[in-house]
């Protein structure tokens, strides 16, 4: 199987789909349905680019003479973390980098985790055979690599009440935890709150908020995968953004709606070889970490916002050309705004990927330093990107009469009234929706929540950068330096 084909993937989609619900239905078939039809055209789109003849090499690598997705490649040099990042950029572009989850994310994830599957065999609950958790990890990178799966992931409890415990709640079952452990598994009672991208083959469980170590809390420190389809398991999606308009009129929406689902578990069992971290609140803490797995999905996400700001940068050139406003100080200014946020996304990839070093676990793991700054910088930055489009295109972004309005009575009237200076009617109300879709439809509003959450609450990222990072040769620097100055002060004196 290895590398799949856009129908392969349909096809097993098909065959095996997710429990979903929308709009109080089950969805029978996500690739007919029309809140996810094109979402799965568009990942088959995804799945194809690998088997084009010229891209074959750049999305794709040769492993005893089969090939496999670039972003399951085991780094172990600076020049493979060079082309996992080109590789993310390139598949990023097919979206404007507006498709948060494409499969790379988790394979990033994945394949960090499973190389560093030796963290797993430090839980206490992994014994021998099948209850060999790290032995289960490696073989689920594997997996995923033989089938070219398709994964999403849970992390958050449901918003109940975040000043209490997950045992603290009206029911300890909200969170997900262990029920019971039988002798082909463990099963799973709760819910999570979001898992992006539920069109997908498989789900990966971890904890992400920090659980507080005593016995009440261990029942909810659990990392798993499981099919979309395992008995129990079903997705509650949000209310879908495509809604059915043609993609001139809807350029991202109609492709690129990933959909968030709240994920239940009506007591699932996990088979043991699912299984990858059990009862070990420290150990689950600290996964992302311990594994690097967090580092690697940081070097996907960085990549893929370099493609996002681009877009932004040429979607605002391209308005101001049509419109004839680049000859104004500010627009200049607006615009260079963006390309210094390009600038610096670009020189934090670079750094990241030059201060690379292998892991433990032989990995070459791209630089902390730079991804945290990435990660925290692009969040507080996104919605002054959403900002400057809307500042450059002004009513051009709302006034903007559809395809089937182009096309009905008033259409010359149109043509005519809404040209550009540097465009035709027609290509300047394509490109004002792009920018519409980007920043002010429901599609362009969810990216913008996206941007400040998807990697956690920017509140504890700052926090925890905040906790890891040295700063004791700053404060020493500083101490030195007033020390010289009271001894250069003393020196005065006495002359
Ligand atoms: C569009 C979108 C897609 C997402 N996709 C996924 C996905 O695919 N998989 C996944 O696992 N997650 C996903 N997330 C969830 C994301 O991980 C969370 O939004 C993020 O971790 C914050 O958690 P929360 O939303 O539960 O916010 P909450 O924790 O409920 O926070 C709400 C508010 O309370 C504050 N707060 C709460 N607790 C504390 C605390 N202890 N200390 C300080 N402040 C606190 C927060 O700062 C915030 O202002 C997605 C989120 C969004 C918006």
């Amino acid at each position: 199987m290895a590398t799949l084909t856009g129908q392969q993937f349909l096809d097993r989609l098909r065959h095996n789909p997710p429990t979903l619900y929308v709009d109080g239905a089950r969805v029978a078939d996500p690739t007919t349905h029309p809140a996810t039809r094109n979402m799965a055209r568009s990942l088959a789109g995804l799945y194809d680019l690998q088997h084009r003849p010229e891209m074959r090499d750049a999305l794709t690598f040769e492993e005893g003479g089969e090939r496999f997705p670039m972003s399951l490649l085991v780094p172990r040099s600076k020049e493979d973390l060079g082309r996992i990042g080109e590789a993310h950029r390139i598949r990023a572009n097919s979206s404007l980098g507006f498709l948060g989850r494409a499969p790379d994310y988790m394979n990033a994830n994945v394949m960090a985790a499973g190389m560093g599957a030796g963290y797993f065999a430090g839980c206490e609950a992994s014994g021998d055979g099948v209850r060999d958790f790290a032995a289960n990890m490696r073989r689920y990178y594997e997996f995923v690599r033989e089938n070219d799966l398709c994964l999403t992931h849970a992390l958050t409890n449901p918003q109940v009440n975040r000043a209490k415990q997950a045992s603290e709640l009206p029911d300890p079952y909200i969170a997900l935890g262990v029920v019971e452990e039988r002798e082909d598994g463990v099963v799973v009672r709760g819910a999570r709150m979001m898992a992006t991208l539920p069109i997908a083959d498989e789900i990966l469980v971890f904890p992400s908020t920090v659980l507080k170590e005593n016995a009440d809390k261990s029942r909810y420190a659990m990392g798993f995968a499981l099919p979309t389809n395992a008995p129990g398991l079903s997705f509650q999606c949000r209310e879908p953004f495509d809604v059915g308009r043609d993609p001139e009129d809807h350029p991202l929406g109609s492709r690129f709606d990933e959909q968030d689902a709240f994920v239940i578990f009506d007591d699932v069992l996990v088979p043991w070889e699912r299984v990858f971290l059990l009862y070990d609140v420290e150990l689950a803490n600290k996964a992302y970490a311990g594994t690097d797995a967090v580092l690697h999905m940081a070097y996907q996400v960085v990549n893929l916002k370099i493609a996002k700001t681009e877009a932004f940068l040429g979607a605002a050139q391209a308005m101001v050309e049509a419109v004839g406003s680049g000859g104004f100080q500010h627009v200049q200014s607006k615009v260079a705004e963006i390309i210094v946020t390009l600038e610096i996304m670009r020189a934090l990839e670079i750094a990241a990927r030059e201060g690379a070093t292998l892991n433990s676990y032989g990995v070459m793991t791209p630089a902390r330093g730079p991804l945290d700054a990435a990660r925290n910088y692009y969040p507080a930055v996104y919605p002054r990107l959403n900002e400057l489009l809307q500042l450059l295109g002004a009513s051009g972004i709302i006034m903007m009469p559809s395809k089937a309005d182009r096309e009905g009575p008033l259409g010359p009237m149109i043509t005519k009234y809404l040209q550009a200076a540097g465009a035709s009617a027609e290509d300047r109300l394509r490109l004002f929706r792009l920018a519409w879709d980007m920043t002010l439809s429901s599609f362009g509003g969810r990216q913008n929540l996206y941007e400040k959450f998807f990697f956690g609450d920017p509140v504890r990222m700052h926090s925890a950068l905040y906790e890891v990072y040295d700063k004791r040769p700053y404060v020493a620097r500083v101490h030195e330096f007033l020390g010289r100055v009271d001894r250069a002060a003393e020196v005065a004196a006495d002359d």
